[in-house]
């Protein structure tokens, strides 16, 4: 089980990330090379430790190897983002979770070993434009290129009818997996569930079909 977590770079992502897994009871080291940043997060993390992550010496010299996962959460030097993922390769950390700036940052990170590359950015601005397109679009994942789960308000299409009678399967070729009505979430939805308005829908499917059924709602 993943008990420990390096993240490297406390900006606004970084610093997330840190204090949301420390939150979770996890023990977290917290890296920076800004005494100022390191400073504000003596109290927020197990260690916190003014370091320059392109500088392999140091790197070792923290232990990062026997962390389980180190997030880096450098964005805006890319050299910098790029330099300390590899230094990590190098030193064999097994699973380094990258945050990317652009498609192509993220592309050179997986070339040389990154486990997982997230852009927060480019997510978050996708969510946004969906909700502001369809309000009744509350989230969305993009799970692949094409793919996605959306969250959606129940609008009058929905209102009164069962998963059998919407047959949504076959007509939009999506699958709905859960729903939550008020606190309740059901999330082994059968055929004969009705689905009342103000229901929220979480829905997964091609990106196409999604729009057709957000536009039928
Ligand atoms: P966000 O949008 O999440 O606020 P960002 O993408 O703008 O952050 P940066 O501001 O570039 O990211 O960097 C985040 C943090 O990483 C900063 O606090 C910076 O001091 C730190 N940082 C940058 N380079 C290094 C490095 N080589 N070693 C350690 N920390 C670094």
């Amino acid at each position: 089980m993943t008990e420990n977590f390096a993240v490297i770079g406390l900006g606004r992502f970084g610093a997330s990330v840190a204090k949301a897994l420390y939150e979770m009871g996890y023990e977290v080291m917290a890296v920076d090379k800004d005494p100022y940043r390191v400073q504000d997060f003596s109290q927020i993390v197990t260690h916190v430790v003014e370091a320059d992550s392109t500088d392999e010496n140091a790197l070792r010299a923290l232990g990062i190897n026997n962390f389980d996962i180190v997030v880096v959460a450098i964005g805006e030097d890319i050299q910098s983002s790029i330099m300390t993922t590899l230094i990590l390769q190098e030193i064999g950390v097994k699973r380094v979770v990258v945050k990317a700036k652009n498609d192509l940052h993220g592309k050179v990170l997986y070339k040389i070993g990154a486990e997982k590359v997230v852009y927060p950015e480019r997510d978050m601005g996708l969510r946004v434009v969906h909700n502001l397109i369809s309000p009744n679009i509350l989230d969305y994942i993009e799970l692949a290129e094409d793919y996605s789960i959306i969250e959606i308000s129940a609008g009058d299409y929905f209102d009164g009818k069962s998963l059998e009678q919407l047959d949504v399967r076959s007509l939009f070729g999506c699958n709905v997996m859960a729903i939550k009505s008020g606190k309740r979430i059901n999330i082994a939805p059968m055929a004969n569930d009705v689905i009342h308005k103000g229901d929220v829908l979480v829905v997964i499917g091609h990106n196409d079909d999604l729009l057709r059924l957000e536009k039928r709602n």
